[in-house]
């Protein structure tokens, strides 16, 4: 990498970036429906949707108007104390799309923070109660939720970093998914154990996104709703990639006929536009924070918290939702993504393809060389930024046919090229 600071670096650090041997980073000048142009004209068809959230393409007019409109009204204004029209809107939004007495929303900026603050409420929730020594999450291997120290200790202890964090976080209790009768059994036995320890479960529902985007069936979450409720512990659904429409329904958890007790939103809330995050809690969760004694509240709350700008922008995405057939859409990238990524599975290197929803997934047996792989990719104009040993895809709702092609056709060449290995 060039230490040249013309290029821009090393003042930028980039995120989860060995900054000594990582190439020179591109520069996006514009965007547009799946398209990112680069400063030197390359035009790239977006695959990834700039980490899952443009769920409506770039600069769509819609939600770019109502930003528009709100910052000549106000940008900004605190929570505390006050509220506006932006988060009452969206707030009534999400409680009546949510299912069940989903109805509680808490906003932050980060999908982090959002988990942060689930956590905070689990654990309150049973000291308000006045039940002691439920400070504990319950979390799954080849989970990821943040990147935040308390976050941190509910990811998968070897992506998480546990090692070598070690000591400068709270252990929590680790498990595995419940797949099959026999870890329902483990997981039952467990929470049997040490449920006088465990103040809530987190799961991300239908798909483990950051953590290599391995799915698991809705009885799956259905076990845990019953495993949940039997041992009197919350349930926390982190929906932060999955949510509005990723899987195929709006929320996740909708496939399996559940409500979890707290939720967590962020990726696409405001359509890729602008940084917000909710953590949606049910009736008896914020009941238990009604009381007469000030240290009963929930004691949290971001400078930038329910920011008008951002509730905005998801307001806009949600009347979007409404008005154009996002989940017709995500129903048509899966059936293409079955056909056109299929073909994969026959190739030297490649472990399994697996499509859910708009998410498409090669896995291979693994990469050797993921600069090689990346530039690849480029090469075929288009952004895909494989990790561990997948390449995916989770475009745009709004992708046309021929842009999805172009896509699955680059991702099968750079496979074909064995862009992966190791050059000789
Ligand atoms: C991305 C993600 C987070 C973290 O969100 P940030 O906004 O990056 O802090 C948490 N949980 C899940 C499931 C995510 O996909």
């Amino acid at each position: 990498m060039s230490t040249d600071i013309s290029t821009g670096l090393p003042q930028i650090w980039l995120p989860y970036t060995q900054m000594k041997t990582a190439p020179t980073p591109l520069v996006a000048t514009r965007t547009e429906g799946t398209t990112i142009v680069l400063e030197d004209g390359r035009e790239l068809v977006d695959g990834i949707a700039s980490w899952w959230t443009a769920c409506h393409g770039y600069n769509h007019p819609h939600i770019r108007a109502r930003i528009g409109a709100q910052l000549e009204r106000m940008p900004h204004v605190m929570l505390g104390g006050l509220v506006h029209e932006p988060v009452r809107d969206l707030s009534r939004r999400l409680a009546a799309l949510l299912p069940g007495d989903l109805d509680h929303c808490f906003y932050t900026d980060s999908g982090s923070v959002a988990v942060e603050v689930a956590m905070k409420m689990a654990i309150q929730y049973w000291i308000n109660r006045g039940v002691t020594g439920r400070k504990k999450l319950l979390s799954f291997r080849d989970g990821y939720h943040g990147d935040t120290l308390a976050t941190m200790s509910i990811c998968d202890p070897e992506e998480g970093m546990h090692s070598l964090f070690a000591g400068a976080f709270p252990e929590q209790v680790l498990a595995d998914l419940p797949r099959d009768e026999a870890l329902v059994d483990a997981l039952d036995t467990l929470l049997a154990e040490r449920n006088h320890e465990i103040a809530a479960i987190i799961v991300e529902p239908l798909v483990q996104g950051a953590g290599g985007m391995i799915f698991h069936t809705p009885d799956v979450l259905a076990r845990l709703r019953v495993l949940a409720d039997k041992h009197d512990v919350l349930l926390i659904l982190d929906e932060i990639f999955t949510g509005f429409g990723r899987t195929g329904t709006m929320f996740a958890c909708e496939q399996a006929g559940i409500v979890p007790d707290i939720i967590t939103l962020s990726k696409a809330l405001t359509g890729g536009t602008m940084a917000l995050a909710a953590t949606v809690a049910r009736r008896h969760v914020f009941e238990a924070f009604l009381s007469d004694s000030p240290v009963a509240a929930l004691m949290h709350g971001p400078t930038f918290m329910a920011n008008p700008l951002a509730c905005t922008a998801a307001c806009a995405s949600l009347e979007i939702f409404e008005r154009e057939s996002r989940l017709d859409q995500v129903a048509a990238i899966s059936s293409q993504l079955c056909e056109e990524l299929e073909p994969c599975r026959a190739l030297p290197g490649v472990r399994d393809v697996r499509v859910l929803g708009a998410i498409g997934v090669v896995e291979l047996d693994s990469i050797d060389d993921m600069n090689r792989l990346k530039a690849a990719l480029v090469a075929h104009d288009v952004w895909v930024r494989p990790f561990r040993r997948i390449i995916y895809l989770t475009p745009a709702f709004t992708i046309t046919p021929d842009a999805l092609t172009k896509l699955t056709a680059a991702i099968q060449s750079v496979i074909r090229e064995g862009a992966f290995r190791r050059a000789a």
